[in-house]
């Protein structure tokens, strides 16, 4: 067990490694922060900030030296820094299971090796596979960039062979996948904790609204029937076990409207879905990751209420700043900012947490408080 005062180590110093950092300080543990940007959210507050590439070995090398621990708090982290990082020191979740998570492919043909349920879908490397995905895939489709997609970005959707040719070529021809868009009921997440010794913790299911493929609200409990929530933990947990993952694993699901389960993509780190369980549940998602990555067991993933959880973006910036007096006027509403210095259209400001004793009063305080802040 790696104890208090110990330096834990987080590649990136974004929103996910702010509330890591904030989590690890309240246990007692110190924290670095490799991050090129001087101004990242979790390399501001942290007690050490590498500012160096991610691929730079020599600074690499000073976090592995510094910490006893390190882990991520992005995927798209070179999978390559992580397995140089694994000769140093103890990295959670595996550089595996994050390289498998990097790239849309080796994902996706991972859960369907596992016999887990996807959207069909075809890998495309070159125009060849565009013409063979053509015949088997149904349209309406979504041609996906492999790698380095996020939040909607990377993706068109496309019908005939022509469209998809085009859009490929506007994706720069690089590595893709070509899925059938389903018809969605819904979509789901469901956040899992697997230390290295196999035991595991699920959190509720979540549900998840999208608005320009950014998660806009996370609801919980979902409004799916148990089976389908107990299907999705099930699947979900068999997941991490195939990766025989120790980390936080989030996994997020299509519900259809035929009434199919199908996972869409996981990440291997703390998700903007589980951003709830910091002031709904027993334990929060980013303790977890500290759990985890010190072999301490699992939390207590208990939902203490029903919450809804909003993302602030840039667009409700004004000169100003958002009245937030208007939030903190409403006692069940949490804000929690990211202490970046630049708001941006798209960009993830902040969120506010909404509890109550059940999701319709925690629906109607989120709905005053976006009318406030005209979101
Ligand atoms: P992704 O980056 O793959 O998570 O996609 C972002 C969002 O786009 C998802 O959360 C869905 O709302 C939507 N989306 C992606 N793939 C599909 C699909 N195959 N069918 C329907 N909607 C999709």
């Amino acid at each position: 067990m790696i104890l208090p005062n110990a330096t834990l180590g987080v590649l990136g110093g974004g929103q996910l490694g702010r509330m890591f950092t904030l989590a690890a300080f309240s246990m007692g543990y110190r924290v670095a922060v490799l991050d090129p940007d001087p101004h990242s959210p979790a390399g501001r507050i942290a007690n050490q900030h590498i500012k160096a590439d991610y691929r730079d070995h020599a600074a690499l090398r000073m976090l592995g030296d510094a910490c006893a621990a390190v882990t991520t708090e992005f995927e798209n982290v070179p999978a390559e820094s992580m397995e140089f990082l694994e000769d140093l020191c103890a990295v959670r979740p595996q550089a595996a299971a994050v390289r498998i998570a990097q790239d849309r492919i080796r994902e996706k043909t991972f859960i369907r090796d596992q016999g887990l349920a996807t959207a069909a879908f075809a890998a495309i490397y070159e125009d060849a596979d565009l013409v063979a995905a053509l015949q088997t895939l149904h349209p309406p489709l979504l041609l996906k960039t492999a790698s380095m997609g996020y939040d909607g970005k990377g993706q068109a959707g496309v019908s005939t062979l022509a469209e998809a040719r085009v859009a490929f070529e506007q994706l720069g021809r690089t590595a893709c996948v070509l899925e059938e868009r389903v018809d969605l009921a819904c979509e789901v997440s469901v956040i899992v904790i697997r230390s290295s010794a196999g035991r595991h913790a699920v959190y509720p299911v979540g549900e998840n609204h999208h608005v320009n493929g950014i998660v806009d609200t996370t609801t919980v409990p979902a409004s799916i029937d148990a089976g389908t929530a107990e299907h999705a933990v099930d699947m979900a947990t068999q997941l991490a076990a195939a990766l025989d993952y120790c980390g936080v694993l989030a996994v997020e699901f299509f519900c259809t409207r035929q009434g199919e389960l199908l996972i869409n993509e996981m990440a291997t780190r703390p998700h903007n879905s589980g951003h709830y369980t910091v002031d709904a549940c027993a334990t929060s998602q980013f303790e977890q990751q500290v759990r985890m990555m010190c072999s301490l067991p699992p939390g207590d993933t208990r939902l203490l209420s029903a919450a809804v959880m909003t993302n602030l973006l840039g667009d409700v910036w004004g000169p100003d700043g958002p009245p937030w007096q208007l939030v903190f006027n409403e006692p069940q509403a949490h804000l929690h900012l990211y202490g970046k210095n630049e708001a941006r259209a798209g960009r993830k400001m902040g969120h506010i947490n909404c509890l109550a004793e059940d999701v319709a009063q925690a629906c109607a305080t989120t709905a005053r408080i976006r009318q406030a802040l005209s979101i």
